[in-house]
């Protein structure tokens, strides 16, 4: 679904990917659990390209929802991959950030894997830095639900992909779960910052993208995330 000019939203299975389609350069936002390549290749190819049209796949964090097909999405298209560089040193080993319940951490460390991509493959981004998509996406360190956690948001577009940094799954905008949050306090900072941009559009990693706020309502849960 298009949720604004260019940016096409697919949700994988309770996780988000988005699209940016502005020929020659076709962006994926985050990439799914393993095995959804297929999926993100139909939405390609209804849209009239193949997977050699991919051209770069931006990772917002090294959870295994998000960079779970990474490797197979670039293996099949050739995108460059751009990752921040915590994200990129985990996706080498194909591990994730630790953010976790301590037992379903454990769990996950000792037998969960993704495919992994090695580092050399990865180009780094920080904050500050501006991709040329969508007149200029600006890259925004989000820690908090993860410390590699990256966000990034088109001025021009007013669309925000916020990954894991807000989410709108129990249908309103709000941070990530507390229990599932590496760090609360940076989490929240995170969380105004983004909203202090007032972005007309949340491309979130979980949930419905957010697409008919009113400022008002973006206001509140900025003013909640300021008092707590
Ligand atoms: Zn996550």
């Amino acid at each position: 679904m298009e949720i604004a000019p260019h940016v096409h939203w697919l949700d994988t299975g309770g996780s988000n990917v988005y699209l940016i389609v502005e020929p020659p350069h076709i962006v994926l936002v985050d990439t799914g659990m393993p095995r959804q390549q297929e999926k993100i290749f139909q939405l390609l190819h209804d849209l009239g390209h193949q997977p050699a049209d991919l051209t770069h796949i931006l990772v917002t964090h090294a959870d295994m929802d998000h960079v779970g097909s990474l490797a197979a999405l670039h293996n099949a298209s050739g995108a460059q991959i751009q990752a921040g560089a915590a994200a990129a040193q985990l996706i080498d080993r194909g591990k994730s950030p630790k953010h976790m319940p301590v037992i379903v951490q454990w769990l996950l460390d000792t037998f969960v894997r993704y495919g992994a991509v090695a580092k050399e493959k990865i180009a780094i981004f920080e904050d500050g830095d501006t991709l040329p998509f969508l007149n200029g996406l600006q890259v925004l360190a989000t820690p908090g639900h993860t410390l590699d956690h990256f966000s990034f948001f088109s001025p021009m577009a007013g669309v925000l992909f916020a990954g894991d940094a807000l989410n709108t799954r129990d249908g309103r905008i709000n941070l990530t779960p507390p229990r599932i949050t590496a760090d609360k306090t940076a989490a929240r900072q995170s969380g105004i910052r983004l909203l202090a941009l007032s972005p007309a559009v949340i491309a979130c990693g979980h949930g419905t993208p957010s697409t008919n706020h009113t400022a008002d309502e973006l206001m509140h849960v900025f003013n909640t995330l300021r008092q707590e």
